[in-house]
């Protein structure tokens, strides 16, 4: 799917940035007969899929009474784009070039030349660059509690989020569901999160809020084990917290943009009375990355649809609009499907020579008497980077023609599992060969890398 073609063709589009701005810009793009080309970004400005890859319910988004996960959101805004048509590249942008039409894009991939182009890059999370911050990072000082709240290491422990925002308030009361308190540190005497979302949190008795506070050092040894507090009365107090969780904000993705567009001063792209075109004729902004004040997954949405609408415009009257024919139009359509529900495999329905299976009962039976190597993903429910990793581990999978066997473990599940695998955040992935740890990889990374690093092993 993301080898991009050596060929010298033009896209009418190119839309960067997989969250639901840029799937919303791309669904009404492909209708439009645009075929667009999406490059969904890999790794800097955080995962495919964006923000609510690293959500857990969303309530707020028209047409689910009941909620929906953000993961699962996200999967079905992709598979309408799929749908009606748009390829998608996995890989992030590097520069771009805005001084002549085509604009020229540089990938991980390659390179693109595009007639417009659609920026929807969004934000990624902020740090605080507290003192041992670096030191204790993934050893207990995370940016995603949704993410790593289910690792062992913060079981029934007093752990710690950073922020007054929505985010903050919705992490503490999921971390309620793994750790023994949750103090909430709040630099000052207000949240600013939603009015139900300030209920859930005063609710709950088990998250204890810390105003006027503001979070100084990190210290421990191999792991977090306490953390260093400057209140308002210029006294220090320490909390023996073996978690600390961020959620103070985002910084728009733009500096790929190199100033060739107009930004402010927070970084955001500069749109006038909130209408998608930026300083540059033919490249539109939505999102997110051009939005500092609403920043929701409906706002993103509408202004996606917004941007693919001013392009399509743009490229009539410009009279560059022009048909592509695609010689590799993937992603194969029946991979984008939702796998959350799939089941844990027990004494009945293992299968020895089965490509993929779940849960600790395939892993014991493979670990000990498979000749194979076996790549095992560690995963939570509601990680987002979990969901966009197993499809493409599976697909791995199935290039290497079964020589590999691939299990997945539900941390949340299988406990002692996780544990005694060192498990300390997800995804992990592990690779087994005849009983060995050859590898392991934390993170979400590019398939290129697993299918090396199997290959390597198959003789
Ligand atoms: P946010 O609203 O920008 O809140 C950031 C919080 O971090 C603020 O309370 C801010 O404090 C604090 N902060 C910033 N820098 C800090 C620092 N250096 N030290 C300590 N605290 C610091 O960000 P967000 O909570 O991620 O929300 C972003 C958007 O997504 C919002 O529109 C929100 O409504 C939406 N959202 C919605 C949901 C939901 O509906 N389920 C969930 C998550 C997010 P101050 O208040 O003092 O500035």
């Amino acid at each position: 799917m993301d080898k991009l073609d050596s060929s010298t063709e033009i896209e009418n589009v190119v839309i960067i940035g997989s969250g639901p701005a840029g799937y919303t810009a791309a669904i009404y793009a492909a209708r439009a007969n645009l075929q667009p080309l999406l490059v969904t970004g890999f790794n800097s400005g955080g995962i495919p899929g964006g923000q609510l890859m690293t959500t857990t319910f969303v309530e707020n988004f028209p047409g689910f009474p009941d909620g929906v996960l953000g993961p699962e959101l996200m999967d079905l805004m992709k598979a309408q784009a799929v749908r009606w048509g748009t390829k998608l590249v996995e890989s992030d942008v590097t520069s771009i070039d805005t001084k002549n039409i085509p604009f020229k894009l540089k990938t991980l991939e390659g390179s693109i030349k595009a007639n417009s182009i659609i920026l929807a890059t969004g934000a990624s999370a902020n740090r605080l660059g507290i003192n041992g911050e670096e030191i204790f990072w993934s050893k207990g000082i995370s940016a995603c509690a949704i993410c790593d709240g289910a690792t062992p290491q913060f079981r029934n422990e007093e752990l710690a989020v950073i922020g007054g925002g929505d985010s903050a308030c919705e992490e503490a009361v999921y971390l309620t569901k793994y750790g023994s308190k949750v103090h909430l540190i709040v630099r000052s005497n207000k949240l600013r999160a939603s009015a139900s979302m300030i209920d859930r949190v005063t609710a709950n008795s088990k998250i204890t809020i810390h105003w006027n506070s503001v979070a100084k050092e990190a210290v421990g040894h191999e792991w977090l084990e306490k953390i260093k507090i400057l209140e308002s009365d210029s006294q220090y107090k320490e909390l023996q917290v073996k978690g600390l969780f961020y959620a103070i904000g985002h910084t728009p993705n733009t500096s790929f943009l190199d100033n060739q567009i107009e930004i402010d001063g927070k970084g955001y792209i500069v749109c006038e009375g909130g209408r998608p075109e930026t300083s540059v004729a033919g490249i539109f902004a939505a999102g997110d990355v051009s939005d500092s004040e609403w920043r929701q997954g409906v706002t993103a949405a509408g202004s996606g649809c917004m941007a693919a609408l001013a392009a399509e415009r743009w490229l009539s009257e410009k009279q560059l609009s022009r048909q592509i024919t695609r010689e590799n139009p993937d992603p194969d359509k029946s991979n984008i499907k939702n796998d959350l529900t799939e089941e844990d495999t027990n004494e009945k329905t293992f299968d020895f020579n089965s490509d993929w299976q779940k849960g600790s009962y395939a892993l014991r039976k493979l670990y000990h008497e498979s000749s194979k190597p076996i790549l095992v993903i560690f995963s939570s429910p509601s990680c987002g980077p979990c969901h966009v990793l197993k499809p493409q581990l599976k697909r791995v999978i199935s290039e290497l023609n079964g020589e590999v066997q691939g299990i997945e473990i539900d941390i949340d599940k299988d406990q002692a599992i996780a544990q005694q695998a060192g498990i300390n955040g997800t995804p992990t992935v592990q690779l087994f060969k005849d009983k060995l740890l050859k590898r392991e990889w934390k993170g979400v990374k590019q398939r290129s890398e697993f299918k090396d690093a199997i290959k390597s092993l198959i003789k």
